[in-house]
């Protein structure tokens, strides 16, 4: 049973049918999945939802796929955390980590967009899927794909972390290291995508792979109760996350799973790579593109492809963004592993230093409930911490010499 009635233009509103394409033939606008709400509506309530697998796929109806899931039947519902020792640290009344850095099969959120495009690819009949990444996106890839069989080339820029390089080439798929930054390697990959016929996860099925976003806000509803927090702090890269978790929210709201949607939306980027964040500081309607400088290399994308509603959302919320250094962002992975016991990797660093700092400029109240986005591991970005923390204390086997060495 489908609830997908075709794409539709996000610029113009005109309809095309379900296909891999991504961009209105008219405007050039991006196209976006159009559902039957009306019949999702007479199926899913909050029992229906509640009494499925505890996996993305629990809201199935709002996804846009045709047939049964047939991917990342594991991926997704990962825990939200009422973090109280960071409570007391930040001063504020109530605060949760949404923890995609334990996501399965790869660790980050991108195993939920990945879930859903090779659903997607394989009853589109596709036999090979591809993509453009910073990283988190070539793992999931990697390892989706290798399960389900696909014939996969995978596109980075050369200088990722070797956590990341690793991570990808241990499912043996054809790695593409790009000398370039991202926005090259994706300039390339469209190229490279409108001349072989394979799915590329992030473009020609960005519709659909898109769409899998949503499901982490779904779930920060789900799991606050039935409610939506005050506030939400997101990490941005192309801007996609952003946008869909917004846009899964109003859609709860619509079907009549949650009563409102009482939320502001932050966007979180690294000042070494903040187009979306300036764009929004300085209230512009066009994206600068910019040239990437930051450790926080998953969010390292200077040419946004939805910077624009990205900062729209931001807009519609009523939130704002902010920026944070490289060592701003250590200090916030640092701070999130001994209050919390979570290792994030740079990205996580990043929202969780916009939000130190959101709190810090009174932007953010203490007594609402927040909700920062944890959205990769830290175990894949560890030479940006490297230098930063403690060492071992070396001492010999035996107890004259740990005595000599350890302060007790
Ligand atoms: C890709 C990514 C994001 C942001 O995703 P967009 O949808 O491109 O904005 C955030 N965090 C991590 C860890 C990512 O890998
Ligand atoms: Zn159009």
């Amino acid at each position: 049973m489908s609830y997908v009635k075709g794409l539709k233009c996000r610029e113009c509103g005109r309809e095309f049918p379900k296909e891999a394409l991504y961009v209105c033939e008219y405007c050039f606008g991006p196209l976006e999945v159009d559902y039957d709400y009306e019949n999702i509506k007479k199926k899913l309530t909050r029992q229906v939802i509640e009494s499925r697998p505890k996996n993305l796929w629990r809201y199935r109806e709002l996804l846009p796929i045709d047939g049964e899931p047939t991917d990342g039947l594991k991926s997704g519902f990962t825990p939200l955390i009422r973090a109280r020792n960071l409570e007391k640290v930040l001063g504020v009344k109530e605060l949760y980590l949404k923890d995609d850095s334990v996501n399965h099969p790869t660790l980050s959120f991108k195993d939920r967009v990945v879930a859903v495009a090779l659903s997607k690819a394989k009853e589109f009949g596709f036999k090979t899927v591809a993509c453009a990444s910073t990283g988190n996106l070539a793992n999931s890839v990697a390892a989706q794909s290798a399960v389900a069989g696909l014939e996969r080339f995978i596109f980075i820029p050369a200088d990722l972390e070797s956590g990341k390089v690793i991570g990808t080439l241990i499912y043996n798929p054809t790695l593409i290291a790009v000398e370039g930054n991202y926005d090259q390697v994706n300039r390339l990959c469209s190229e490279v995508a409108t001349k072989y016929k394979w799915a590329f996860v992030n473009i020609n099925i960005r519709p659909y792979y898109a769409e899998g976003s949503k499901t982490y806000g779904y779930e920060i509803a789900e799991q606050l109760g039935w409610r939506t927090p005050k506030h939400i702090i997101v990490p941005c890269a192309g801007g996609s996350l952003i946008t869909k978790i917004w846009k899964g929210l109003k859609e709860f709201k619509n079907l009549g799973l949650i009563n409102k949607v009482d939320t502001k939306i932050y966007a979180a980027q690294a000042t070494g790579c903040a187009p979306i964040v300036t764009a929004i500081k300085e209230n512009s309607e066009i994206i600068k593109p910019i040239k990437p400088n930051t450790i926080a290399k998953s969010l390292a994308i200077g040419n946004p492809a939805d910077g624009m509603y990205a900062a729209a959302t931001v807009k519609d919320s009523g939130g704002t963004a902010e920026d944070v250094t490289d060592d701003e962002i250590v200090e916030a992975i640092k701070l999130l592993a001994v209050t919390e016991g979570v290792f994030t990797e740079t990205a996580g660093g990043v929202t969780l230093g916009v939000t130190k700092k959101l709190i810090e400029q009174g932007k953010i109240p203490k007594d609402e409930a927040i909700v920062v986005c944890i959205t990769g591991n830290g175990l894949k970005t560890q030479e940006a911490v490297a230098k930063k923390i403690g060492r071992p204390i070396k001492i010999k086997p035996n107890i004259a010499s740990f005595e000599e060495h350890v302060k007790l």
